[in-house]
C-alpha cells in the first residue's frame, strides 16, 4: 500500500473529526485536527487579553504568534489526540462555546492562518496522515490523494454537538448552539483567506442520514481504492 494524505475539509459539526480518527486509527494513520489549532490560538487570544468584548487586538496577536505553540500527543488511556498549547493540555478548554464564538474570527487572519499552515505542511511531510479542517484539500494540501468534503443540515450538526457539551457536563442551550453553526457556516465560506469550500477533486459525502460505522466503511474503501493503486 502507498502512504497517502487524507484530507477531510467541511462543515463545522458535522462529525469530520470523528471520522478522521476513525479511519486514522484503523488504516494506522496519524490523525491531525486542524481546528483545534485555531481553537488553541483563539483561546491562547481569550486567556492573554488579546480578544476583549469580542474584538480582536490584531496587532497584540501578530507579535504574540511567534510565541504560540502547538503540538498535538496521544492520550495514554485512550489513545486519542490531545492538543497541548505551550505544553499545556488544552483539549477540554478549546471546546468549549466561548471558544467557538470567537475562533472564526481569528480564523480569518492572514497571518494566523499562515503560520498555522505551515505547521499543517511540515505534520504532513512523511505522508500516511489524516487531517481535518476547512482547507486542507484546497489550500494546506492541494496534492493530497484522497479528498473528502462533508456535509449535512445545520439542525444535524447543531443536534450533535449539543450531545456532545451535554456528554461532556455542560448545559448548552440548543438554539445558542443552531446560531453559532449557522454562523460559522457564514463566516468560514465568506472569508477572503482560503475560504471554506468543496476541492474540485473532492468527494461529497452527505452523513446527515448515515451511521459512524457507515461512514467508516465508505471511507476505507475509498482510501483502499487509491492506495492500492
Ligand atoms: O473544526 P472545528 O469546528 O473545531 O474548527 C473551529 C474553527 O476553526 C472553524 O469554525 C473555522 O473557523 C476554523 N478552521 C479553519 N480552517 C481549518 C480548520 C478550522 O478556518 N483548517
Amino acid at each position: 500500500m502507498k502512504k497517502i494524505v487524507i484530507a477531510i475539509d467541511g462543515f463545522s459539526s458535522c462529525g469530520k473529526s470523528t471520522m478522521a480518527k476513525a479511519l486514522a486509527r484503523s488504516i494506522n494513520y496519524l490523525y491531525f485536527d486542524s481546528g483545534a489549532m485555531y481553537r488553541a490560538v483563539a483561546f491562547y487570544c481569550m486567556q492573554n487579553g488579546i480578544i476583549a468584548n469580542g474584538e480582536i487586538d490584531t496587532e497584540k496577536l501578530r507579535t504574540a504568534m511567534s510565541d504560540i505553540k502547538i503540538t498535538f500527543a496521544a492520550d495514554e488511556e485512550t489513545k486519542n489526540s490531545v492538543t497541548y498549547l505551550n505544553g499545556v493540555n488544552v483539549e477540554s478548554e478549546i471546546r468549549t462555546l466561548e471558544v467557538s464564538q470567537h475562533v472564526s474570527r481569528v480564523a480569518a487572519l492572514d497571518f494566523v492562518r499562515a503560520a498555522l499552515i505551515e505547521q499543517q505542511r511540515e505534520m504532513g511531510k512523511a505522508k500516511g496522515i489524516v487531517m481535518d479542517g476547512r482547507d486542507i484539500g484546497t489550500t494546506v494540501f492541494p496534492d493530497a490523494e484522497l479528498k473528502i468534503f462533508v456535509t449535512a443540515s445545520a439542525e444535524v450538526r447543531a443536534r450533535r454537538r449539543y450531545d456532545e457539551l451535554v456528554a461532556r457536563g455542560s448545559n448548552p442551550d440548543y438554539q445558542e448552539i443552531l446560531a453559532n453553526v449557522i454562523e460559522r457556516d457564514h463566516l468560514d465560506q465568506t472569508r477572503e483567506v482560503s475560504p471554506l469550500r468543496k476541492a474540485d477533486d473532492a468527494l461529497l459525502l452527505d452523513n446527515s442520514n448515515m451511521t459512524i460505522e457507515g461512514q467508516l466503511q465508505w471511507l476505507c474503501e475509498q482510501y483502499k481504492k487509491i492506495a492500492e493503486q
